[in-house]
């Protein structure tokens, strides 16, 4: 089977400093796949590269059958690559509906769309209470779901999560998790990148591990769970 997603070689600068170091992974339909490592790794800077936010200085990226690599971040989006960002970049002032609609401004389907918005609202029932209410307003765990339902939007073959957990309490954490592994169990492909590397491993199919740009370590969710030397570094153990 040809993989939904295929990265080989990728290299990406901030000018003179190259973040992305030659990197290479691929991601089957269906599959969860994690990037864990720690702060400044280039985890981020892949995502962003992939949903076509920076450009790549080498490498490909293909992605459904095309490559996408430098291609317009909208175009992308179009082809079925969703992005949650690190730090949600939700609309504060707009309503929750309004920032859900936003995510799927490429489709015109009004039937699905308000289907989707319906999926969001399940998904997620705090959204649908409060969807009348600023973004704003919302707490950071359920910004984060807004992000989520927000990607979800554009109805993605690839769903890209980037730190879902971060600044979360342990409980929401656990719930935003728990939709992640929702999410996986409805056959949504998940591109996950992750601080709490133990949560993202035991969701994911495969993992890889980065440092400084490189990945230095890859294998099945289970696999790296009981690897020493990511015991050792990740997952907070002597
Ligand atoms: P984090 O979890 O902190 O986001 P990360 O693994 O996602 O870490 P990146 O954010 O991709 O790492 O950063 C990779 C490297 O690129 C770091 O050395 C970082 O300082 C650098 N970097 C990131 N963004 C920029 C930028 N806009 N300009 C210059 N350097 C940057």
């Amino acid at each position: 089977m040809t993989p939904l997603l295929e990265v080989k070689d990728l290299r990406v600068s901030y000018g003179k400093i190259e973040a992305v170091k030659g990197i290479s992974f691929s991601i089957e339909q269906g599959e969860v796949v994690t990037l864990i490592g720690t702060n400044g790794a280039g985890k981020t800077t892949t995502l962003r590269t992939l949903s076509g936010l920076l450009r790549p200085t080498a490498g490909t990226i293909t992605f459904d059958g095309k490559r996408i690599d430098g291609r317009p971040a909208h175009d992308i989006v179009s082809l079925g690559l969703a992005h949650s960002p690190e730090g949600r970049r939700i609309f504060a002032r707009m309503t929750i509906e309004e920032n859900l609609l936003l995510g799927a401004f490429l489709r015109k389907d009004a039937a699905g769309i308000q289907s989707d918005v319906q999926r969001a609202y399940d998904l997620f029932p705090i959204l649908g209470e409060r969807r009348k209410q600023a973004a704003g307003t919302l707490s950071g765990g359920e910004q984060q779901m807004l992000a989520m339902g927000r990607a979800l939007m554009s109805q993605p073959k690839l769903l890209m999560l980037d730190e879902p957990s971060m600044g979360l309490s342990p409980i929401m954490m656990q719930k935003i998790m728990a939709t992640i592994a929702e999410l996986k169990a409805a056959g949504t492909t998940i591109l996950l990148v992750e601080q709490n590397a133990q949560a993202a491993l035991s969701l994911a199919d495969q993992g890889h591990v980065m440092e400084v740009g490189r990945v230095v370590l890859s294998g099945t969710g289970q696999d790296l769970l009981v690897d020493e030397s990511v015991r050792k570094a990740y997952l907070g153990e002597d």
